[in-house]
């Protein structure tokens, strides 16, 4: 076990260290230099960290180095993150499903001659923009901490598992580039904050995935002015009542826990009408229910058009993302994955829901432990 600790932190540091020696970030600066308009994408219904990284490097671009860069998204940057994104900057992030202008954004991806991938393994990760960006002849850039990135698309790749978050990994790759020469107080304002965000969010408030290289972040950032308090108050307290209550309602009469460990809660659409439950507003209550001693993986459901949307937590050991992939058509980290499960084709109908997580988890758990 403490073998395994060290040699994680070894790997990590190796890996941070060859992002600031090696000629690839030279060469990334070379790319960056000679493009002429930038599109950065994330993945679809992006969390805090798809937008603190992208509004983070998009800030970089267009700040220190004068470029026309924009962030192409297929949905809305969710309410609880926009504090970071800044006002004057609603042209340059445009956001699919809701545009009114739909060939804009197509023009805009055929157009650009560099694409930055961020917080993403997978071009079907960007949903509806997907087609775009595979026909797209641009050079395209990975900057990602997903297992098991399909490199084949991408030109270049900054892949790093042992990283906290894609912001962390921007910030490192940032950290290297010329223009900063390791301050952090040269970044600009919007990026550093929307950077800490990010990893905050990813690592739930420091909770999961932190290493080394993520306290060093953290530390230069603070150090640069960043107000972090501020950034804790706009993430996590300025809920709704109707969230709080919906957990309340969950985790007393919805709440099930299997006998090998697995914490299941579903939320039918009636349910969260009846809270007038908003986008992204469950964000979270999937971990709570890892915090009971004998919980295991704990499993979210919550019902979409045709299917359900599923957030899968697991403690050390168990693997979400394995789960994820295996039986709900989704995948993410080690412990923390996501997925669908469709009604008609996994389920024959929204009430088996319960069901099907209790015969997959019991086999998983089963193979897995
Ligand atoms: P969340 O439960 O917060 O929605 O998602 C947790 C993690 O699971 C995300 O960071 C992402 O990596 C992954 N994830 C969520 N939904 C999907 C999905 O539909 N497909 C895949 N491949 N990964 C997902
Ligand atoms: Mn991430």
């Amino acid at each position: 076990m403490k073998c395994n600790i060290i040699c994680k932190f070894a790997n990590e540091t190796k890996m941070l260290m060859n992002i600031k020696n090696k000629s690839d970030i030279e060469k990334l600066c070379g790319i960056i230099n000679k493009a002429c308009k930038i599109t950065l994408t994330v993945h679809a219904r992006p969390d805090g960290d798809a937008i603190g990284s992208s509004i983070g490097f998009m800030h970089y671009l267009t700040e220190l180095k004068s470029k026309d860069a924009k962030l192409v998204i297929a949905d809305p940057v969710p309410d609880n993150i926009s504090f970071i994104v800044p006002e004057t900057d609603s042209g340059n992030v445009l956001t699919y499903s809701h545009a009114q202008d739909k060939q804009e954004i197509a023009d805009r991806i055929k157009s650009s001659d560099l694409i930055f991938c961020l917080d993403f393994n997978n071009l079907s990760r960007t949903s509806d923009l997907e087609p775009m960006f595979t026909e797209s002849t641009a050079e395209k850039i990975l900057i990602d901490h997903h297992p098991e990135p399909d490199l084949s698309v991408f030109d270049e790749s900054f892949s790093m598992i042992e990283v906290s978050s894609t912001a962390e990994l921007i910030f490192h790759i940032l950290m290297a580039m010329p223009e900063i020469g390791n301050d952090a107080s040269k970044l600009p304002e919007i990026s550093a904050a929307a950077l800490l965000t990010g990893m905050t969010t990813d690592t739930n408030n420091f909770a999961n995935s932190v290493f080394p290289s993520t306290l060093d972040m953290a530390s230069a950032l603070l150090e640069a002015g960043v107000d972090r308090d501020g950034i804790l108050a706009m993430l996590y307290n300025r809920y709704r009542e109707n969230r709080i209550r919906l957990l309340g309602f969950l985790l007393d009469k919805k709440l099930v826990i299997t006998r090998k460990g697995a914490a299941y809660m579903v939320i039918d659409k009636k349910t969260a009408d009846k809270y007038d439950i908003r986008e992204g507003e469950t964000e979270g209550f999937v971990n709570i229910p890892l915090a009971i001693e004998d919980v295991c993986m704990s499993i979210l459901l919550k019902e979409d058009n045709g299917f359900f949307r599923v957030s899968i937590r697991s403690k050390k050991g168990i693997s979400a993302n394995e789960c994820a992939k295996r039986f709900f058509n989704g995948g993410g980290h080690e412990n923390a994955a996501g997925g669908k499960l469709y009604i008609q084709t996994d389920i024959k109908k929204k009430a088996d829901a319960g069901d099907y997580i209790k015969k997959s988890t019991d086999i998983f758990l089963t193979q897995d432990i």
